[in-house]
């Protein structure tokens, strides 16, 4: 994908470290985007820079802390210029019954899910806006429909971030910028490793392919809104859950 001027456009991706970011990032790489991804840490970041090679860089960025979200952005756009595609996929669980929670958890997992990513999109819209083109893509899950025991703040902030999406989309389609959901199902990271074997035998169990997903398949439905193919696709959520649910 390239401007008018034949220039790589440009693409951030949150969380783009491991798991399904990391393919996202390498995805949108190979479709020709220079790619900015972020990690928590430097040593992340350094890994990153070195995943993407000269057509990307990584940077730090740490959800909980919104006053870092404005250096971030002119972080980007001083190294390549506006961002064209956002994707917002860093995201934390915490799993526990909500008796069991604390506020502060819970405000955490409102942070990092769902604020980062509205106060992400907001940043970046000055540049999409007056480019009159953008893509934001904001990386929900399955259990925002479905509901899950045990993780009621993480499934309260993929709601909202499916809320989020729609009103957002409603708001910038006059300016050509289309904002959508991609809603994964159980895709095996680090974030899945987490769950014991008879988590994993009863989710596997739901799962109509029978098997659990790719991060490069989420990738590859982020690959697809990202492009010119999805120009006409707004507010939308794509499942990418193997049949887990079928709404
Ligand atoms: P993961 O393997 O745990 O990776 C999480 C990524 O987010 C890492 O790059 C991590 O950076 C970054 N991150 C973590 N905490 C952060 C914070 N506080 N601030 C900024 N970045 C942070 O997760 P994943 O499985 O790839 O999940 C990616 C997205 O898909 C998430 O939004 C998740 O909710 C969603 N999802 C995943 C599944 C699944 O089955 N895996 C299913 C549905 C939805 P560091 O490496 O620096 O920690």
């Amino acid at each position: 994908m390239t401007t008018e001027m034949n220039e790589p456009r440009i693409a951030l991706v949150t969380g783009a470290s491991r798991g399904i970011g990391a393919a996202i990032a390498k995805r949108l790489q190979q479709d020709g985007f220079n790619v900015f991804g972020t990690a928590t840490s430097a040593e992340g970041a350094a890994q990153i820079d070195k995943m993407l090679g000269r057509s990307g860089a990584g940077l730090c960025f740490q959800a909980e802390s919104p006053e870092q979200i404005e250096p971030l952005i002119k972080a980007v756009e001083t190294q390549a210029g506006s961002v064209h595609v956002l994707v917002n996929n860093a995201g934390i669980t915490h799993d526990g019954l909500l008796l069991r929670l604390t506020s502060e958890d819970l405000n955490r997992l409102l942070q990092v899910n769902l604020l980062a990513a509205m106060n992400l999109s907001r940043a970046v819209l000055r540049g999409m806006s007056k480019a009159r083109q953008g893509r934001i893509i904001n990386v929900s899950s399955v259990v925002a429909q479905m509901g899950n025991a045990g993780q009621t703040g993480y499934v309260a902030a993929k709601a909202g971030l499916e809320g989020f999406t729609r009103a957002l989309a409603r708001e910038m389609g006059g300016r050509n910028i289309t904002v959508n959901a991609v809603a994964p199902g159980f895709i095996q990271t680090d974030m899945t490793d987490k769950l014991n074997e008879a988590q994993q035998a009863a989710m596997l169990g739901a799962i109509a392919l029978g098997r659990m997903g790719q991060a490069e398949e989420v990738a590859s439905a982020i690959s697809f809104l990202a492009s010119d193919a999805a120009a006409y696709i707004t507010g939308a959520v794509l499942p990418v859950n193997g049949g887990l649910y079928m709404g």
